[in-house]
Parts: structure tokens; sequence; C-alpha cells
């Protein structure tokens, strides 16, 4: 029986992860401490006997002892997460991300559990090598900028995942690109999306920071999910880091027109600079794309939900979920 351990796991991606694993007739355990995940992404699986949750910190070494050893495969999502949440909070999200995956890592190498850690298109920074290669180059700004802790300390994670691989632990890296969907959370901390929808719902102006060309490729949270589980059960992905994105490039300025568009609102479109919304010392990635040709070549994954399509279905869900809509 594949028993599958998700950190994280009542996130956007950890949830949309869990039930696509208990489809596939995996046993799912959860642990989550609920402050960014919320139990209504997952509590339609609460009653399902295939499906645990332990609500707690994956700090809790002894815990992550017991659950490690009886998982067969550990998917590590749990994290601070989005730039934002960084910026107001960076010793929290260092920490965590740091001593988190030090236990997850550790506890996994003492089993020998299969790992896929979820690390990030942000630990690429400004690097202006588009498309981002695997094994292409990190530009990162100075340390007094907190937004590169985030960055920086999941590269720290990368490299302590290769350095466990050294020594024998089968662990796959996958960097996720700014991935949206179903679930991502109406108070749209942490996501554009999430923040244009509910701009866009409330009649209020849809706020686009600077001059609004910088890029992104949005990533359908179907699609993150597919090349996730993909990651964790190709053999050849052990040791190896893959680009799980996208590769269709849009600037925000262009998103805001969509979701402006799809959502129907008259609300405007409304330029805010970079300090207002971040404080002063703030630093952007202006694009940002993944070459997706490793996924591709050694998963056979590719993303296949185009913009206007997840969009539509993002937003669709939105109307049933969020409060104001
Ligand atoms: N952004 C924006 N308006 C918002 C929220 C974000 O223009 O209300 C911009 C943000 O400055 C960045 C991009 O949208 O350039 C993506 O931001 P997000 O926080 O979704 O993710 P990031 O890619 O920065 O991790």
């Amino acid at each position: 029986m594949k028993h599958a351990l998700i950190t994280g796991g009542s996130g956007v991606i950890g949830s949309n992860l869990s039930d696509a694993l208990l489809e596939r007739g995996y046993e799912v355990t959860v642990i989550d401490n609920l402050l960014t995940g919320r139990i209504q992404n997952i509590e339609h699986n609460l009653e399902n006997p295939k499906f645990h949750l332990i609500h707690d910190t994956i700090l809790n070494e002894p815990l992550m002892d017991e659950l490690i050893k009886s998982a067969s495969v550990v998917y590590h999502l749990a994290a601070a997460v989005g730039v934002k949440h960084i910026v107001n909070d960076p010793l929290q999200g260092i920490l965590i991300n740091v001593k988190g995956s030090e236990i997850v890592f550790a506890h996994a190498f003492k089993y020998w559990k299969r790992v896929v850690f979820a690390s990030t298109s942000e630990i690429y920074g400004r690097s202006t090598d588009i498309p981002f290669k695997e094994d292409g180059l990190r530009v990162l700004g100075p340390t007094h900028v907190d937004r590169w802790s985030y960055s920086t300390s999941k590269a720290l994670d990368e490299h302590l995942a290769f350095a466990y691989h050294h020594k024998g632990l089968p662990v796959s890296i996958v960097r996720y690109f700014n991935a949206y969907g179903p679930r991502i959370d109406e108070s749209g901390y942490g996501s554009v999306v999430a923040n244009f929808i509910s701009q866009a719902f409330r009649g209020e102006p849809l706020t686009v920071h600077g001059d609004g060309q910088q890029t992104r490729c949005f990533t359908f949270v179907g699609d993150t999910v597919r090349g996730t589980i993909a990651t964790g059960e190709h053999k050849a992905a052990i040791g190896q880091a893959f680009n799980i994105g996208n590769n269709k490039e849009i600037t925000i300025l262009e998103l805001a027109e969509r979701i402006k568009k799809l959502t129907g609102t008259t609300a405007d479109i409304k330029f805010i600079p970079y300090e207002k919304a971040y404080g002063k010392s703030y630093q952007d990635t202006r694009r940002r794309v993944p070459d997706v040709s490793k996924a591709q070549e050694m998963l056979g994954f590719r993303a296949e939900v185009d913009l206007d399509d997840g969009l539509a279905r993002t937003i669709a869900w939105a109307r049933e979920h969020y409060e104001v809509n």
C-alpha cells in the first residue's frame, strides 16, 4: 500500500495534491499547522478512512520521526510561503524553512524514504538568463532586502536535499512557478491572482505594482500537482530538480486586464508603487519564465491548462467560496 505523508497538506497545492493521491489509491497523511493552510481545503476528506490529518508543526521532531517512519513517500511542502509572508516576518520564514526541512530530510534519511521537496522559482531570483534552466544561475540582491531570504532559505533546503542525496537519500526537488487555482486564499495574501479576483468581486481597483510590465508564468494547480506526482513516481527523478510550471509568460498588467474581463467587474486598474505595497527596500523579479524541457523529457510532464481556462475555473470556484462575490 502506498502511503504518502504530505507536510503542508492543507494549503492550495498540498490539498489538491492530497485529493490527487487519494484518487490514485494512496493512503494520505497530512501534517499542517493550519497557519496559512486551511481546514476548509481538506474537510471533504476528513471522513475518508484513507485520509489522516495531524494538526501540528513539522518542528515537532518525535512526531515527524513517527510519521515519516510509517510513510512510503514524503511530499514536503510545509513552509513559510510567499514573498509577502516573508517580507512581513523574515525571521519566522527562515527558521521554519530551514529547521523544518532539516528535520524532514534527517528522518527520511534515517528510514531511507523517498522525498519530494517543494521548492520555488524564486530560487532563480533576478537572473536574466531567460528561460530559467534547472542548472542556470541564481542572481539575488543584498541580504538587507528581506525578500531574498525566501530564495536563500529554499536554496539552503535544496543544498541539504542534494547533500543527503549524496549520502543515498532518494530525494527530488520541484520548483514551482506561480501556482494558482481553486482554494487560493480570499485575502489575496501572497498571490496576485487571488488578490485581483477579490478586488474585482469587491468592485475595488485592481492594484498593479510598479509599471505592471513585470512578468510571471502562472501555472494551474492541477498541472502543478501532476508534475509533483510525476516527480515522486519516476525513479529517474531521484537526485534531480525540475521546473514545474507553465511557460506562457504574461505581464501583471495583462493579468489584471484578463481578470477584469473574466469577472466582468467595472473596477479600474490602479498602479501602486512597490514601496507602498512592500515597504522601502523591496526588489521585484522582472521576468520569471521556466525552461520546461527537462520535466517534459524526463517525466513526460507538460502544463496543459491555459491561463484563460484556469482563471475561468478559479473565478467560478471563488464565486462559490469567497465571502464577497
Ligand atoms: N502584484 C501586483 N499586485 C498585487 C499583488 C502582487 O501587482 O496586488 C505583483 C507583485 O509585485 C509581483 C507579481 O504581482 O510582481 C507576482 O506577485 P505574487 O505575490 O503573486 O508572487 P511572486 O511571483 O512575487 O512570488
